[in-house]
């Protein structure tokens, strides 16, 4: 897990603008690894998925909008704060909401060869339950709106 500043490490100018809020994430995800250290499995990890996928989500957002440096941005990816991989995805059509990378891994899933939750709602039936085994997500084609 990354650490909040430590002394070895040199930190672009624009740190600042993103500190308070990677504490913050930092923070829940303490909350929630000390919750769940006794099981490790399943929806036990969830939460920490979902941060990891929330915080992102921030710095993407953050980088397109061009409030952080391109230094900065690839500084927090370097430093694990940002998943390049999940960023990678986000930026192809189609996956521009997707939850986590373990959902589009080709594997068995409960539904053909995407996770559930990548399948448009408007293809389910009404009353399925759609939840994404690795990080517990409802619903994240890019054609719903959530
Ligand atoms: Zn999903
Ligand atoms: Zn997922």
């Amino acid at each position: 897990m990354p650490k909040i500043k430590t002394n070895r490490t040199r930190y672009p100018k624009d740190f600042n603008v993103v500190e308070e809020k990677l504490m913050e994430f930092e923070q829940e995800m303490r909350e929630v690894t000390d919750e769940t250290a006794d099981k490790r499995k399943g929806e036990a990890n969830w939460p920490v998925m979902q941060i990891h996928h929330k915080r992102t989500r921030y710095i993407f957002e953050l980088y397109k909008e061009r409030k952080i440096s391109p230094e900065l941005y690839k500084f927090l990816v370097n430093e694990k704060y940002a998943d390049p991989t999940l960023i990678a995805k986000w930026k192809k059509r189609g996956y521009e909401k997707l939850c986590c990378v373990q959902c589009i891994q080709p594997r068995e899933h409960t539904y053909g060869t995407t996770c559930i939750c990548r399948v448009p709602k408007s293809q389910l039936e009404e009353s399925k339950i759609i939840q994404c085994n690795a990080c517990g997500c409802r619903g994240c084609s890019s054609s719903d709106t959530k």
